[in-house]
């Protein structure tokens, strides 16, 4: 299988930047500094600029970047810029092959076994509810495939790379 591409969203995509990491999606979030400072770090780590900004666009083309011109008001639109520029090769489904990542700090996620969940304060209904826990190995926090995570396995269906134009 093709590695996955691993992105750095500009400022202005914090929220898509959540949901790339949830997808699985190695993504950087750069949230403050200047535009060379951005091309810098997607040159160093070999990340896809992703950007709603069309001079930023056009400047990182040119610079012999790999960028992604953001568009849409939604994140779901916006994945849908992400899903054109890729093509079939890449499918941006939810809960296929790859392991989602930390939301908060792009940390590689770990599944775990029900003793640490419970050892972890995962509440008890929780508990009763979900099979799968995972860990973060980068920051303390837990995740499980609660309501926010089904939601976006419905979003990422509706992505579907063949129904694309
Ligand atoms: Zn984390």
């Amino acid at each position: 299988m093709k590695r996955p591409p691993r992105f750095v969203a500009d400022a202005m995509l914090g929220s898509l930047a959540r949901k790339l990491r949830i997808f699985g999606f190695d993504t950087s979030y750069f949230a403050e500094g200047g535009d060379l400072e951005l091309e810098a770090l997607a040159r160093r780590e070999r990340r896809v600029i992703l950007t709603s900004d069309k001079g930023l666009f056009a400047r990182s083309a040119g610079r012999g970047l790999k960028a992604i011109l953001i568009e849409g008001k939604t994140d779901g639109a916006r994945l849908r810029s992400i899903a054109r520029q890729f093509g079939p090769g890449m499918s941006l489904r939810l809960g296929g092959g790859r392991v989602s990542r930390c939301a908060v700090c792009n940390g590689e996620l770990e599944l775990i076994g029900r003793t640490e969940a419970v050892a972890g304060g995962i509440p008890p209904k929780v508990l009763a509810r979900h099979r799968l826990f995972y860990v973060c190995r980068s920051c303390p926090r837990f995740y499980w495939r609660g309501k926010h995570w089904e939601r976006l396995r419905r979003l990422s269906y509706s992505l579907n790379t063949k129904d694309l134009s």
